[in-house]
């Protein structure tokens, strides 16, 4: 799981405010409680009592056993009676209890020193809804992918039918989806704008996302821009989203070449490709360009290792947004 920074923060201030809210609640309620049962107190005060006192018990030789049993008496005894007092009053059984959302972990986000099932899901839910606010996710996915809208003559061009190479590409991507991992192959999609590029990088990271992976989408020109805000300080929220970049499990990069190319975002998009091809983390990244424009745009040394490394596709058809305007 390699979400972001923030995303594992929010995760700990949501438990630990599922946590505070249980305690505030259960304390409500026995005060309650103590309120109409004036003896409540007084019995509590002798379970904890009991508790303390096994400490006594250390170094009493053969005589801790009886000790310790006369306390167990003692504090049964009295809870016992608190249950009795509490019924006699009209309070349910577990009215004391402390009701945590994960009675698991009880809202610690931790069960035995690994991460719990609830905090995985808070987690999960937290991705998506940072990636569905950022785009509508929800409208991209592999069902409403038409293929219908690429033709299928063969073009006298290229001496492919759109259709068909398209419907390799779907299929690819669809698979590539369902058996996402973060040893997933890294993809490089090619062609001209209204191909359906962020269509199926979408819908992957749809996928990716649901099944827990930590996704982060954006467009080349947003991305580059919020680290220069960053580096340049313009934005005083001292963050990580370089890191952020090159941790995630997913790093989704749309239209690269869109953007205002400079030394600066250069070093950074060679900083993040490289760093993870060598953590074998995958990256999707579509762009416009012609593979001789992205060199012309770009250092060799960033596009030697992206043609090198990277499953490539070329997209064809006609701009789908078109066909859907007629
Ligand atoms: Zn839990």
């Amino acid at each position: 799981m390699g979400y972001s920074e923030h995303i594992y923060s929010s995760a700990m201030k949501e438990l630990q405010s599922r946590k505070n809210r249980a305690e505030s609640e259960q304390k409500a309620r026995h005060d309650e409680a103590a309120e109409k049962i004036p003896e409540l107190i007084e019995i509590e005060r002798i379970m904890a009592s009991a508790g303390l006192e096994v400490v006594k018990a250390i170094g009493m030789g053969a005589d801790a056993n009886e000790f310790i049993e006369n306390l167990a008496k003692k504090n049964l005894a009295a809870q016992k009676k608190r249950a009795e007092l509490l019924k006699a009053a009209g309070y349910p059984d577990d009215w004391l209890k402390v009701k945590y959302t994960c009675p698991i972990c009880r809202d610690t986000g931790f069960t035995h020193g690994r991460i719990c099932r609830c905090h995985k899901e808070l987690l999960r839910s937290l991705a998506y809804k940072e990636l569905s606010d950022s785009v509508h996710i929800e409208k991209y996915t592999f069902d409403n992918f038409n293929l219908e809208y690429y033709p299928k003559n063969i073009d006298t061009k290229t001496g492919i039918s759109p259709y068909e190479r398209m419907s390799e590409i779907f299929e690819y991507c669809k698979n590539y989806a369902e058996d996402f991992g973060t040893d997933s192959d890294s993809l490089l999609m090619f062609g001209e704008t209204g191909l359906g590029k962020t269509h199926l990088s979408l819908a992957i990271a749809g996928v990716a996302v649901t099944k827990g992976y930590g996704v982060i989408y954006g467009s080349a020109q947003n991305i580059f821009n919020r680290i220069e805000n960053e580096h340049f300080g313009k934005e005083t929220n001292e963050s990580d989203t370089v890191q952020s970049l090159i941790d995630c499990d997913l790093l989704i990069i749309d239209d690269l070449g869109a953007e205002f190319v400079t030394q600066f975002t250069k070093s950074i998009l060679y900083n993040i490709i490289n760093m993870r091809l060598q953590s074998g983390l995958p990256v999707i990244i579509s762009t416009n360009l012609t593979p001789e424009g992205l060199e012309k745009n770009y250092e060799r040394r960033i596009t030697s290792r992206i043609f090198g490394e990277y499953v490539t596709f070329a997209f064809c058809g006609s701009d789908i947004r078109q066909l859907k305007n007629l």
